[in-house]
């Protein structure tokens, strides 16, 4: 039955491809998992879990009729089919989906509603594809934030493994979980930090932990309780400051400031409420007030309520960012106050990203200032361990 699917085509005989950019929350410090990841349940990774040649499949595309795989020797074309499972792709070398060139090897998963693209490549090769996107390109005196990020990418990575198993791969490459663009913006200097760290993941009693990172957190790191998780020991709010000073105070997003209008509000919240899952879903009006009525141990907002001449709804944690999504942008953080004069809300927050484990622009500081990746990682993940 392959053989309907598989048709190695001569080069010019392909349909342009829609290109795949990763799927970023608003700009442009990269942030991974920046909302509440779904996942499907894992198992707990063993030690004996860790493979060091281990194999991700990692979801780069998806394509509703038709995809092209174009490697050094031949160029595949796939047409979606229904229910026809996974395909391998018998390739050699180094081949290109879309704009980009991936190392690894391929398999297609033909379904009902399309074809889902996956790059089976290994660790560590993925982790090259993924470092610089996820924290930059950084100077050699930030080598140890590059050493920070690929521990906590790969501890993430095999922790992940089988979490997307309905989709038919193990993670996606864009900010669902690590945003990986193959081969395009490889960095030599985060290579070298791969290398120097290979194999060495986060754990915590003997278990690979789950390394949530994000770009800044503006003072305080918060647990996961903010997505309604049940805390875990490892990811707890710790301080990033000392002597009066915040390590990520130089992010852009330190301080930041949105500025609404009553009427904005009353749009933005009808269109928002059932995605920030409100507590309740009504129509209303006018919006009378709102306010912050608890916070998480770190800070964060955990409840804020609004009144409107209708009644009143409440949000919980995270969630409270997508109920003021404007122009498909989330709110950046969950630290931050609410004030209002006239007919003007005004928040004003510090912080980029969800603000669970490692603070990516508070890891480049330390860095910065002489600090190793295991000092760095281990102020993030409280109790964790450093080991192959
Ligand atoms: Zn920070």
């Amino acid at each position: 039955m392959q053989f309907l699917l598989l048709l190695p085509l001569i080069f010019a005989a392909c349909a342009p491809l829609r290109p795949l950019g990763p799927v970023s929350e608003t700009q442009p410090v990269p942030t991974p998992v920046a909302t509440e990841p779904v996942h499907e349940p894992v198992p707990e990774p063993q030690a004996r879990d860790l493979d060091p040649g281990q194999i991700i499949n990692v979801g780069v595309g998806f394509e509703k009729d038709s995809a092209a795989i174009e490697c050094p020797e031949q160029k595949w074309q796939f047409k979606a089919r229904e229910n026809l499972g996974r395909i391998e792709v018998e390739t050699k070398g180094e081949c290109k989906y879309g704009e980009k060139t991936y190392r690894g090897g391929w398999a297609v998963l033909s379904t009902d509603s399309g074809l889902a693209i996956i790059n089976a490549v290994p660790i560590e090769d993925y982790l090259k594809g993924l470092v610089p996107h996820e924290i930059g390109k950084l100077k050699p005196e930030e080598i140890e934030a590059l050493k920070a990020q690929a521990v906590a990418a790969r501890t993430y990575a095999y922790r992940h493994i089988g979490s997307r198993k309905s989709q038919g791969f193990d993670i996606y490459a864009d900010v669902r979980d690590q945003v990986y663009n193959g081969k395009e913006g490889e960095d030599s200097l985060a290579n070298i930090a791969i290398m120097a760290t290979a194999g060495l993941v986060l754990k915590y009693e003997g278990n690979t932990i789950e390394a949530y990172y994000h770009s800044t957190c503006g003072g305080k790191t918060e647990s996961a309780e903010i997505w309604g998780q049940e805390g875990k020991p490892y990811l707890q709010p710790v301080s990033d400051s000392a002597e009066g000073r915040v390590f990520c105070e130089l992010s852009r997003y330190m301080k930041w400031e949105e500025k609404y209008s009553r009427a904005e509000l009353v749009e933005m919240f009808q269109k928002n409420a059932a995605d920030a899952r409100a507590d309740k879903i009504f129509p209303f009006s006018k919006i009378q007030q709102i306010s912050i009525t608890e916070r998480f141990p770190g800070g964060r907002v955990k409840k804020l309520a609004v009144s409107t001449d209708k009644g009143s709804f409440e949000v919980f944690g995270d969630r409270t960012r997508r109920l003021f999504t404007r122009e498909g942008k989330f709110l950046p953080g969950l630290f931050f106050d609410i004030s209002q004069s006239g007919d003007t809300f005004t928040i004003t927050g510090s912080g980029y990203g969800h603000g669970i484990g490692m603070c990516q622009m508070g890891t480049r500081a330390r860095a910065r200032e002489g600090q190793t990746f295991e000092e760095i990682l281990k102020v993030y993940y409280t109790g964790v361990s450093i080991e192959k």
